[in-house]
């Protein structure tokens, strides 16, 4: 019988996976590559739903749900529209990019797709990777299992969760604008945490309203329930409407070195590899520019994750994250300042890690100095 020794396997087939798998099939290096695919889900379920930026046309135009050239966000007193420049805000149904995604991952013959769980993967001349189906080998592995000791370790890193439920509501007369949606909403928040509501109109009935904390510690489930039943009866006053679908969600912001034992055999990628913006919990179209990063530096022989996180934008992640671990109920007042003096083209430029150093110093000047320079004092000392 013959045994396989794949080039590259890929362990976890969601976002970080699957937008390396397409971004390494689109590319001819990898077209005489054998390459192996481990997941242990079925991946036919609509778990989440992505949403990100960008300008002009991208990459998801054909599975995108939906896309908004206007926004809001609203402190206390007073609504502050977005200014998109060129961006639009765009949505993909979660189930819609897996469909996508395996469909095309299924047209190259080089590539092989296993169900299966991993549960270990040891390093040696090549990489043995250890599921409760089969054991596999290949030179070159990218995983997207987390690292346990990122929940067990108690460290000098910040651990902020975000996280959120979500209704899909249906209403009986017309209440949503379907062109604008609202990206913070800070006029329902829960006992001086850091705490809003988002909403995202698909038609004038139908909308996907969330409310969501950035904090470090989950709450009960009934509260996110309640918050979200007080926002849709005092703040949207639809009058009668239904829940058609649910969601939620826990997503690690995080400034831990999920990277720190990436090396030329083993890299990790999404969650695991540190590729979710800790200042924002975004990750899609992060996976989307690093696994590019990933095949630009593997092609040139670098090594693998070279430049992955950003340095100077992990330090300003981390100040944010210190503020937010410490004095969670600023987070309010800094949302509120950033996008009353800044467009929100400047805020999506600074999340991309796209803006100058003289840009950023601009952006930082608007804030409040003392939390930051107290955060900056415990980032630097750690
Ligand atoms: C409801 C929800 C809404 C979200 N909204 C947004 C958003 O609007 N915009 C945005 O940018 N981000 C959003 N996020 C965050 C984003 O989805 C995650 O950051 C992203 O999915 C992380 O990518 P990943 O590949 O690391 O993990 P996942 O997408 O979770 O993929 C990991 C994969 O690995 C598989 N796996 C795990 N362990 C093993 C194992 N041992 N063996 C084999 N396979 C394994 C899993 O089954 C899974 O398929 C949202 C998250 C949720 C839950």
């Amino acid at each position: 019988m013959s045994y396989t020794v794949y080039d590259f396997a890929i362990i976890g087939a969601g976002a970080a996976g699957l937008h390396l798998a397409l971004a390494m099939q689109e590319d001819s290096f990898f077209s005489n590559k054998k390459i192996l695919i481990l997941e242990k889900e079925e991946k036919n379920c609509n778990d989440r739903t992505w949403c990100f930026w960008e300008t002009g046309k991208g990459k998801w135009e054909n599975i995108l749900r939906h896309s908004w050239k206007q926004g809001s966000m609203f402190n206390s007193r007073e609504e502050i529209p977005l200014e998109m420049g060129n961006y639009s805000y765009k949505m993909v149904r979660g189930l819609d990019f897996y469909k996508y995604a395996i469909k095309e991952i299924q047209k190259s013959a080089n590539f092989h797709w296993i169900k299966d769980e991993v549960f270990e993967v040891t390093k040696g001349s090549r990489v043995k990777i250890t599921g409760t189906q089969g054991t596999y080998e290949a030179l070159q592995v990218f995983d997207s299992r987390i690292q346990q000791d990122f929940f067990d370790t108690e460290d000098k890193y910040s651990r902020v969760l975000q996280h959120f439920k979500g209704w899909f509501i249906e209403t009986e007369t017309d209440i949503f604008d379907p062109e604008k949606f609202t990206m913070m909403d800070f006029r329902k928040t829960w006992e001086n945490t850091t705490s809003f509501t988002y909403v995202l109109p698909f038609t004038k009935r139908k909308a996907l309203v969330e409310f969501t904390f950035f904090t470090p510690e989950l709450v009960e489930s009934e509260v996110y329930e309640s918050m979200l039943r007080e926002y849709i009866e005092e703040i949207l006053k639809p009058g009668k409407y239904q829940i058609t679908e649910k969601e939620g969600g826990v997503i690690p912001m995080s400034d831990y070195p999920f990277h720190k034992e990436n090396d030329w055999q083993v890299i990790k990628i999404g969650t695991a590899g540190s590729w979710v913006k800790p200042s924002s919990g975004y990750s899609f179209k992060n996976a989307e520019r690093y696994s590019q990063q990933l095949i630009s530096n593997i092609k040139s022989n670098k090594i693998p994750a070279a430049g992955i996180p950003n340095k100077k934008f992990r330090f300003y992640d981390s100040l944010f994250l210190e503020i937010l671990q410490n004095k969670n109920y600023l987070g309010k007042e800094l949302f509120s300042v950033m996008y009353k003096k800044n467009p929100v083209w400047r805020i999506f430029r600074f999340l991309d890690e796209e803006t100058t150093l003289k840009e950023d110093i601009k952006m930082m000047s608007d804030f409040n100095p003392r939390p930051f320079i107290k955060a900056m004092v415990k980032v630097i000392r750690r």
